[in-house]
């Protein structure tokens, strides 16, 4: 059997495609799993479980057939939907995670992160991701009306934009040092991650030995998914046009 593991799909009523192709890989593989654990960054902007939209209907559905198989799903949030809630999750059959969580995978100690916190040089973005996961900011937020909260979720999705265009790839992405520290903090040899949108898989080198760090892909272009077993990890694509494909890759 086969644990999976996604994110940074982004879903919104903008782009049904790619909420077709989850609907596709939780009929067609996630059902079949041991389990289903989501990174992070499920939806692309999530303002409150009290403002469903079209995509997480779909969403819901999808994963309540899951749920009622018999898999276990289980959700991290990312930087874009660290609002999804209890709410949401009961009606989804999820599981919430913690914003860091090792699991026991097929006997092997996993880190599970979305991985923004590894960012560390994006100071400006460390600070903001500060003040919107306090309960001050998050308790102001959710008193607004849904179409107030909707138009902030749109600027903020403009400001990210212009904020990341101004900044160097490097910074964008991990810090190695801080790579380093969570690795040796959790004592874990391996951890999976998604946010940076680089699906790759890099060996890093640790005060205990070598250590190895999953990174999964984006939804925009093709699904990317990390399928583990008691043989070992693999990063894949997940195809527009199926999974069949993924063997030719
Ligand atoms: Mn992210």
């Amino acid at each position: 059997m086969t644990t999976l593991f996604i994110s940074d799909l982004h879903l919104d009523d903008g782009r049904p495609e790619s909420t077709a192709l989850f609907e596709q890989f939780v009929d067609e593989e996630a059902m079949r799993s041991d389990a289903l654990y989501i990174l992070g960054d499920l939806f692309e902007y999530w303002i409150g479980d009290d403002a469903p939209t079209a995509t997480s209907k779909r969403v819901t559905t999808a994963l309540t057939a899951l749920g009622n198989a018999g898999v276990p799903c289980f959700f991290m949030h990312g930087n874009r939907d660290f609002l999804l809630g209890e709410e949401f999750a009961r009606e989804s059959s999820l599981t919430l995670l913690p914003q860091e969580h090792v699991i026991n995978l097929y006997g092997k100690q996993v880190l599970l992160l979305h991985g923004d916190t590894l960012c560390t040089d994006d100071v400006a973005y460390q600070k903001v991701r500060q003040e919107v996961r306090s309960d001050k900011w998050q308790n102001w937020f959710l008193a607004q009306t849904v179409d107030q909260r909707i138009a902030f979720a749109l600027e903020a999705r403009e400001d990210s934009r212009e904020h990341q265009s101004n900044l160097s790839m490097e910074i964008m992405d991990v810090n190695p040092g801080a790579v380093c520290r969570i690795f040796e903090q959790y004592g874990v040899r391996e951890m999976i991650h998604g946010h940076t949108h680089r699906p790759a898989v890099h060996e890093h080198i640790i005060s205990g030995g070598e250590a190895r760090r999953y990174v999964l892909g984006d939804w925009y272009e093709q699904g990317s998914v990390i399928r583990a077993d008691a043989d070992g990890l693999r990063l894949d694509r997940y195809p527009f046009n199926g999974p069949a494909a993924t063997l030719l890759t």
